[in-house]
C-alpha cells in the first residue's frame, strides 16, 4: 500500500499518538533515508559528546548533489539490509531529545520554498500516513503549530530555513556545480564546526567578516554562535552577501 499525503494549514487538527504501546513501535527507524542538516548534526553530536569530525566519521555518509555539487549528509544505517537507524534501541529512540527535524516532525512533512519576488520563505504542511504506522488510529487532536511546538520544532525550522536560504543564493550567485574548494568550504564551515572553529583560531579566517566582533568571541565557545558564524562565512566568502 502506498502512504497517503494530504496538505494541512498550521491552524488545521489531526489525530496522532505515539507510544511504546503500539504494535508499529520502532517500525519507522528503520528503511532509513535520512539526511542531516547542519543544525541536526550540532544538536546529535553534542548529545553524543562527540566532535563534528568524529560524528561525521563514524555516523555519516557523504554525498555530493550532482547538480548542485553540494555536499549531502545522511546518518549511516545499522546494516545494509533492513537500513536500521544507529540511534534505535528496544526502548526507543536514544536521542531523542536531540533527535533530526524530520523524526521531530513526522508523521507530518515540511516544505518551503523562497519567493524570488519578495525573497521571503513560505512553508507548506504535508501529513503523511504510512501503512506500517497505527499512531493515527486512536490520537489526539492538536493543529500543526502545537505540534511544532510540543516536539520544539522552531528552532530546527530556524536554521534549516537559513541553510535553504544560503542554497538559494548558490543557486542565483553560482548556478551549475560547485567546484571542489568551494564545496570543502561548505562542509567545513556548515557540517564540521569544530574544525571551522580551530581554522578560526589559527588561520582568523573570519577576520574581515562584516559581522559583529562579539559574535566571533562567543563562537569560540558556543556552538550555535558558531553555526551563525560559519553561515556568515559563507555567504561572504562564497556569494559575496554580506
Ligand atoms: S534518530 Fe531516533 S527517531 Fe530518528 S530514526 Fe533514529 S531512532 Fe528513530
Ligand atoms: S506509531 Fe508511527 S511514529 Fe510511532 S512508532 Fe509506530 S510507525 Fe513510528
Amino acid at each position: 500500500m502506498e502512504p497517503d499525503v494530504s496538505p494541512i494549514s498550521l491552524q488545521e487538527t489531526f489525530c496522532f499518538s505515539c507510544h511504546p504501546a503500539v504494535p508499529c513501535f520502532n517500525e519507522c527507524c528503520r528503511d532509513l533515508n535520512q539526511f542531516l542538516t547542519p543544525y541536526d548534526i550540532l544538536r546529535l553530536k553534542n548529545h553524543l559528546g562527540l566532535s563534528s569530525g568524529q560524528f561525521l566519521e563514524q555516523y555519516t555518509s557523504q554525498h555530493v548533489g550532482p547538480d548542485s555539487g553540494l555536499p549531502i549528509i545522511t546518518l549511516k544505517p545499522l546494516d545494509r539490509k533492513d537500513l536500521i537507524c544507529p540511534f534505535v534501541t528496544p526502548k526507543g529512540c536514544s536521542v531523542y531529545d536531540n533527535r533530526p527535524s524530520s523524526c521531530r516532525t513526522y508523521p507530518l512533512m515540511r516544505g518551503v520554498s523562497r519567493s524570488r519576488e519578495s525573497g521571503l520563505m513560505v512553508e507548506q504542511f504535508m501529513v503523511l500516513k504510512e501503512p506500517h504506522c497505527s499512531g493515527f488510529d486512536k490520537g489526539k487532536a492538536r493543529t500543526v503549530q502545537q505540534w511544532i511546538d510540543e516536539q520544539a520544532i522552531a528552532v530546527y525550522n530556524e536554521f534549516n530555513d537559513r541553510l535553504l536560504q544560503i542554497i538559494s543564493f548558490k543557486n542565483t550567485q553560482k548556478p551549475g556545480t560547485l567546484d571542489i574548494k568551494s564545496r570543502h568550504m561548505f562542509f567545513a564551515a556548515l557540517y564540521d564546526l569544530d574544525n571551522f572553529r580551530s581554522q578560526i583560531i589559527k588561520n582568523a579566517i573570519v577576520a574581515d567578516l562584516p559581522i559583529d566582533s562579539s559574535l566571533v568571541d562567543k563562537a569560540l565557545e558556543d556552538d550555535l554562535a558558531l553555526l551563525e558564524v560559519g553561515m556568515s562565512w559563507i555567504k561572504h566568502a562564497l556569494f559575496g552577501i554580506r
